[in-house]
């Protein structure tokens, strides 16, 4: 049996709004697509695994991407490395803010990030919340935000879609998320790979295909997820 390793940063600080969700939608598909799971637990002050074929992390609250600050900047170099040779990364609002150079609090406090997204974020005067349809290479991602910061992408960053309903990265120029190499950084929660079993699978395509040099999907039926697409997409919050 196949094995892809699924490692998910700091679960107990950075997940809120469901994004425990994401693990478990990517362990039942890979399942459904024929491999056995192995789950990686990566917490602040433990080594970090760097044999995982895919990594995944969430969102927080402002505390908790404070708590976490110091163990991610110490692992910036690997994590940069291993994006570098193409491992898929999935990361969630307060981690995708920190996977860019910082975000700013409201109180003016810097939580700096490990720079792998040209892209930084700064907190607005109000909250975004709401659902969220956004067009990608991939297809349309649908998907719940909530958050203070405005993320903006420097030139030469990519978005990783285009807001069609909601406010995306900030609310102002149209983007939403980032992506840089095989690492997708994304405001939605809802959590997002429940709702989107094509960017689920594109995590696992790009992992099987790393490891074992191809990847040959199964036929999944996708209806659940449909009527929760259906649900989100006709909902403003
Ligand atoms: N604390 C960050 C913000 O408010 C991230 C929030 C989140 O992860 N949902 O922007």
């Amino acid at each position: 049996m196949k094995t892809l390793k699924i490692m998910c940063l700091y679960p107990n600080e950075m997940n809120i709004y469901g994004d425990h969700g994401n693990l478990l939608t990517l362990q039942k598909r890979a399942q459904w697509h024929g491999f056995e799971t192995e789950y990686i637990q990566h917490e602040p002050d433990k080594p970090l695994d760097t044999t995982a074929d895919i990594i995944i992390g969430g969102g927080g609250q402002d505390s908790g991407q404070d708590k976490i600050q110091a163990d991610l900047l110490k692992n910036g170099a690997v994590l940069r490395q291993l994006a570098a040779d193409g491992v898929p990364m999935l990361m969630i609002c307060g981690l995708y803010q920190l996977f860019g150079h910082y975000f700013e609090t409201h109180a003016g406090h810097h939580i700096d990030g490990i720079g792998l997204f040209d892209a930084w974020t700064k907190a607005g005067p109000t909250r975004l919340i709401g659902n969220v349809i956004t067009e990608t290479e991939l297809g349309e991602i649908i998907g719940y935000e909530n958050h203070s910061g405005l993320t903006h992408l420097n030139k030469n960053q990519s978005a990783f879609g285009r807001v069609i309903k909601g406010a995306g990265n900030n609310g102002a120029d149209g983007t939403e998320g980032a992506r840089r190499y095989n690492v997708f950084g994304s405001y939605l929660h809802g959590p997002i790979l429940p709702k989107n079993p094509l960017l689920a699978d594109e995590l696992i395509k790009i992992a099987a295909t790393n490891k074992f040099g191809k990847f040959t999907p199964r036929k999944i039926d996708d209806c659940l997820a449909r009527q929760a697409r259906n649900i989100a997409a006709t909902r403003p919050r």
